[in-house]
């Protein structure tokens, strides 16, 4: 069930498996597409990434 192909949308937050150099580790969706714009929720950085990428980054949706 962890190999399963994961969409994500908007306001969605996403836990990564690495840390962002800020010491955040996650991220909230703010535009879905084939790339993914994510904002940092500790520092408020943004990032873009295809989102073939963003499978291989994402450890767990954080449900709420
Ligand atoms: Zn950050």
């Amino acid at each position: 069930m962890e190999k399963q192909i994961k969409n994500y949308n908007i306001d969605d937050i996403l836990e990564f498996k690495k840390l962002h150099p800020c010491g955040g580790k996650t991220w909230k969706v703010i535009r879905v597409g084939v790339d993914y714009k994510l904002e940092c929720t500790t520092c408020k950085r943004i990032i873009i990434i295809p989102r073939i990428d963003l499978r291989k980054k994402v450890k767990r949706k954080i449900e709420d």
